[in-house]
């Protein structure tokens, strides 16, 4: 016997289990099939995001920015605190629990919403059809009006430094470390190799990142990305660009890496190496034979503008479409996949999407960069105020950084902002909105923003554009024509 829904969703991370909720929200009867298993073969949902990934990570970025800062900082604010001391086992254990309670809530919110949670592995067998296995091996055919493909991504793994498990880990093997490696390799110095590598260093590890692209991060404004790089060497972090790795072997108790820079063979020896060279669409086991959904030459579900595949009834939204390979980008498209079912007209605004390292200092950014203006022939006018100039940020004891921000020199319109600096993780969402919405830097400078927020240096910074700031001397700068 078959069951049936109106809507089956295959991936319950950040994408699936969103489209999940809306669906059932809409009316829809709806069913999410997962095969996470996090160790222990324990069945987790919240996918990639919730379990190695997003969550995880910014839990370990926390405990080791404190423990720094317990070390190097605190004695400044006239705190002393004696000895430091390192308790790893505990510092996971706190993870681990933010992590199960996370997912957890999940599966509150399923039951609160009635969606019916599978745990396995779900299969399309044709339109209308998905074929799920449960972890015990059982199978059972669900017909569904509906499929909502949300199976997310997996690491690349490099065929010169296969992972072991071991010495060669991946991202996720990278958040679950025992004890501290001495020296620590990472390939690849994108958001997860820098964040990951600020983790580990943080808590003593000598990290060595190695990026093949010369420049660092050559998507980010080049100002913040000179302006991290600067503030990660003073942490200890040494980032070799142009280094492209050749092999890795591991051995018993280290792994021995071959790299190439500056036309010369190098070679460096690590406790762990973390392979962190971007991500891959996973499709694995996805489609039946007799169903298979196009792919991209990249390897990506095809989608269109609605989010239909090749096969009629067959959605696909989050990481495994392709674009930026953010959960919050999934979370949106999961929202607006659920409304195309339920007939509404939604739309996801690809151009306010906003990227975030969660570095010390932190990156975050929304928009076009000034080369990205340029490229466009856009005529832009710039903003640009540090920190150093903010009385929050000064309080905090983190005044490194700035922000920065573009707007067109004819209509004022806001098109990029950039920053660097102590929680623009959270000061981006207001250029989100701001952008959303088409604001001017004029409409962002005749907002009264609070005091001392950090907040006021965006203010400042929207005053900036027209060259007239109050708490900062104002600096001319104009960009084409
Ligand atoms: P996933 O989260 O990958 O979920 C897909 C799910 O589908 C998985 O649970 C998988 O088990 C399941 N699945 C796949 N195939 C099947 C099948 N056939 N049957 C059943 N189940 C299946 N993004 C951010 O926005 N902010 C961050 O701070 C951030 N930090 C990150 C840190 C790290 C270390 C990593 C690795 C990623 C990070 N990301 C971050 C990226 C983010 O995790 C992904 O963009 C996001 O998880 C994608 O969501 P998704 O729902 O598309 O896929
Ligand atoms: P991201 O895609 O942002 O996660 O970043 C992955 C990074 O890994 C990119 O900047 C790549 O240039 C880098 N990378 C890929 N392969 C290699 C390699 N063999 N050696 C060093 N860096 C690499």
């Amino acid at each position: 016997m078959s069951k049936e829904f109106d809507v089956v969703v295959i991936g319950a991370g950040p994408a699936g289990y969103v489209a999940a909720i809306r669906a059932a929200q809409l009316g829809m009867s709806t069913a999410c099939i997962d095969k996470w298993l996090n160790p222990g073969d324990k069945p987790s949902l919240g996918g990639t995001c919730l379990n190695a990934g997003c969550i995880p990570s910014k839990a370990l970025l926390e405990s080791s920015e404190l423990y720094e800062k317990a070390n190097k900082q605190f004695d400044k604010h006239g705190i002393k605190l004696g000895s430091v001391e390192l308790d790893l086992a505990q510092m996971q254990k706190r993870k681990t629990g933010i992590v199960s309670t996370l997912t957890g809530g999940i599966k509150a919110l399923f039951k609160a919403n009635g969606v019916t949670p599978l745990m396995g592995s779900g299969q399309v067998v044709d339109s209308g059809e998905v074929l799920f296995t449960g972890h015990d091996g059982e199978e059972e055919t669900l017909k569904a009006e509906n499929i909502i493909i949300a199976s997310g991504s997996a690491p690349v793994e490099l065929g010169i430094a296969p992972f072991d498990g071991d010495r060669i880990v991946d991202s996720w093997g990278a958040l679950e470390f025992d004890a501290v490696p001495e020296r620590l390799g990472v390939i690849g110095a994108g958001i997860i190799g820098v964040e990951l590598g600020s983790v580990w260093s943080r808590l003593g590890s000598d990290v060595m990142l190695l990026e093949a692209v010369d420049e660092f991060m050559p998507a980010t404004d080049r100002q913040v990305a000179t302006e991290a790089t600067k503030a990660f060497k003073k942490q200890g972090l040494d980032i070799k660009l142009g280094a492209r790795v050749t092999g890795a072997e591991a051995g018993k108790n280290e792994v021995k890496v071959s790299y190439e820079l500056g036309g010369e063979e190098h070679e460096a020896t690590f406790d762990k190496l973390i392979v962190a060279v971007g991500r891959r669409p996973y499709t694995d086991g996805l489609c039946a034979k007799s169903a298979q959904v196009s792919l991209d030459d990249k390897g990506y579900v095809a989608v269109d503008e609605q989010y239909r595949t090749s096969l009629p009834g067959v959605y696909a939204v989050g990481d495994v479409i392709g674009g930026a390979m953010l959960a919050h980008k999934g979370m949106g498209e999961g929202v607006a996949v659920a409304e195309i079912l339920a007939g509404e007209k939604p739309q996801v605004n690809y151009d306010t999407i906003p990227s975030i390292v969660y570095t010390a200092p932190e990156m975050a950014w929304v928009g076009r960069t000034e080369a990205d203006a340029k490229a466009a022939d856009i005529d832009y006018r710039v903003g640009q105020i540090p920190f150093a100039s903010n009385g929050r940020a000064k309080a905090l004891g983190d005044d490194t950084g700035f922000v920065k921000m573009i707007a067109r020199a004819d209509t004022d319109e806001i098109i990029g902002v950039h920053m660097v600096g102590p929680y623009v993780s959270e000061l981006v969402q207001e250029l989100v909105v701001a952008m959303e919405y088409k604001a001017s830097s004029e409409d962002l400078a005749r907002i009264v923003h609070g005091h001392p927020t950090l907040s006021e240096t965006v203010h400042e910074t929207a005053l900036a554009v027209a060259q007239r700031p109050i708490h900062f001397p104002p600096r001319r700068k104009r960009g084409k024509r």
